[in-house]
């Protein structure tokens, strides 16, 4: 039987991709997405590829749809194997973008989507990942919540001015990624954090110089690593050095 991955928000950008690359190494690829058209639509067109893939609805802040698609999954599956956590929403811009314009409305629902539904779907999906011979979650978080990043003088996030709602919101999407690896470090689950590197997708309005295949390569780096391979780390594209490996928290 194939291994199988759920990935959420894989109706477009990252998501769409990282189903596309994990179908290609063979696994059975469930799109999570909120919207039922562009979800199946996603699934069709990977499915016309060739991929072994299925959508699967699931709004990451609509806990009556996550409780489905796990029943669903464990009743088409029995297990999960790869859970990549990817859904998440930048806020926009509010006025000149720094932390001082932002409003809590804006940071509420950053949180609902990119924190709460990130806790919300592995605590949902984790008893069918930990029935799966060698579990794999990926957190798609992102460098600019990286402190260490953006307190060190010399790393160029310390220039950046950002605005709380997304940049915070991934911050805690580190933590609850150690948090998770610390919980389940004497099971064959791992845990790691993704940053994909600056992306041209809807999110940043095409802005991004990366590509959508490129953004994906480290979750699937993440999301297939084998048995002797890390837990509790934080991986993906080093901004200014243009290679791939770990970031500091
Ligand atoms: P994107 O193209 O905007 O895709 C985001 C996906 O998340 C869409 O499928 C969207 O669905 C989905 N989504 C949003 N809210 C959702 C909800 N409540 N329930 C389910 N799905 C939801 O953005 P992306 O750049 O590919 O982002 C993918 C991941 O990479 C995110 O975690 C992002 O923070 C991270 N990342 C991106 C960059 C970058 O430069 N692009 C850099 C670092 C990290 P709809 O189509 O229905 O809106």
């Amino acid at each position: 039987m194939n291994k199988t991955a759920l990935i959420t928000g894989a109706n477009k950008g990252i998501g769409y991709e990282t189903a596309r690359q994990l179908a290609a190494r063979g696994m059975t690829v469930l799109l999570g997405a909120r919207d039922p058209e562009l979800g199946q639509a996603a699934a069709d067109k990977l499915r016309a590829e060739g991929a072994d893939a299925h959508f699967v609805r699931i709004d990451v802040t609509d806990e009556e749809s996550i409780a489905a698609a796990a029943a669903r999954i464990e009743a088409d599956f029995g297990k999960l194997d790869v859970l990549v956590n990817n859904a998440a929403i930048s806020g926009g811009l509010e006025g000149d973008g720094k932390p001082s314009s932002g409003t809590l409305a804006t940071l509420r629902q950053v949180y609902e989507t990119n924190l709460f539904g990130l806790v919300a779907v592995t605590n949902a999906l984790l008893p069918l990942l930990r029935r799966a011979e060698a579990g794999r979650i990926v957190n798609v978080s992102s460098e600019v919540g990286s402190l260490a990043g953006r307190t060190n003088p010399n790393n160029p996030l310390s220039q950046m001015v950002s605005a709380i709602p997304y940049t915070s919101s991934k911050t805690a999407v580190n933590m609850a990624t150690v948090l998770y690896a610390m919980e389940l470090k004497d099971t064959p689950i791992k845990v790691n954090a993704a940053n994909p590197g600056y992306t041209a997708t809807d999110l940043n309005g095409n802005s991004g110089f990366r590509t959508a295949e490129q953004g994906a390569e480290p979750s699937v780096h993440l999301a297939t690593l084998p048995e002797d391979g890390p837990s509790g780390t934080f991986y993906g594209y080093i901004w200014g050095q243009d290679e791939y490996g770990r970031i500091d928290w």
